[in-house]
């Protein structure tokens, strides 16, 4: 009795073999899913959710569409959004009426002082990443969709600095990249991607600007 119960748990341990050897197989035929990192590099990334960026003005990518309502920053469960609101130039002093002007003049203590303009500019749009749990509460009710997931799947570092992004500067960077407000570039974050997009353009966005480099970014930016 013994031997066939011997025999029966060797089969059994035979037939599991077969069965995960047959899985193997099928799946070593089978089209290949994943890439050879770093050498290779997937190019579908509509589905993938990195950290949020700004989004640019149409006509002015450099500038965010942002409108400083505060709306991301008071959703986020992770209090992980710092906006500062731009500053109003000073406003402009009153016009001398001329004087063959028509019409009842008011002395100058009684005219209405000069109202600032409104400016609903962030001056600065910062993220920590570190705490981000890409809930997407910031991207959706933002009012004018000035927010949305970036495609940055190399974000990685080695301290937690390195996840603190200036957003602004990171979109002035984009900008940059793309041919356009190069002086303004200056910040070490979320680089990465934008440098392997356009190794050149990011260089010339980076470095000093020669007058060379200049003019032909100028005209490089005029081509697209
Ligand atoms: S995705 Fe969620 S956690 Fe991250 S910044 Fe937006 S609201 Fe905050
Ligand atoms: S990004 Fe959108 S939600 Fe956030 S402050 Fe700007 S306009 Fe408001």
């Amino acid at each position: 009795m013994s031997v066939v119960y011997d025999i029966a748990k060797k089969v059994a341990s035979m037939w599991s073999l077969i069965v995960g050897l047959r899985v193997t197989t099928k799946n070593f035929f089978q089209p290949q899913v994943t890439v050879h990192y770093p050498r290779q590099s997937v190019d579908n990334l509509s589905t993938f959710r990195g950290h949020i960026e700004l989004v640019g003005q149409p006509k002015d990518p450099a500038t965010p569409r942002c409108i400083t309502c505060m709306l991301c920053a008071t959703v986020c469960p992770s209090q992980c959004i710092s906006i500062t609101k731009a500053k109003a130039p000073p406003p402009e002093p009153a016009k001398k009426l001329p004087d063959h002007a028509e019409g009842p003049l008011v002395p100058p203590e009684k005219a209405e002082p000069p109202k600032a303009k409104v400016i609903k500019t962030p001056g600065s749009f910062e993220l920590n990443f570190n705490t981000c749990s890409l809930c997407g509460m910031c991207v959706q009710n933002c009012p004018v969709s000035s927010l949305r997931f970036s495609t940055d799947v190399y974000a990685a570092g080695f301290s937690r600095q390195e996840f603190e992004y200036d957003l602004m500067a990171r979109l002035r960077l984009q900008a940059a990249v793309l041919g356009v407000a190069a002086s303004q570039v200056n910040s070490p974050a979320c680089e990465d991607t934008l440098e392997r997009v356009d190794p050149e353009k990011y260089r010339l966005a980076k470095g000093p600007l020669t007058q060379a480099d200049a003019v032909t970014k100028g005209k490089r930016g005029q081509a697209a």
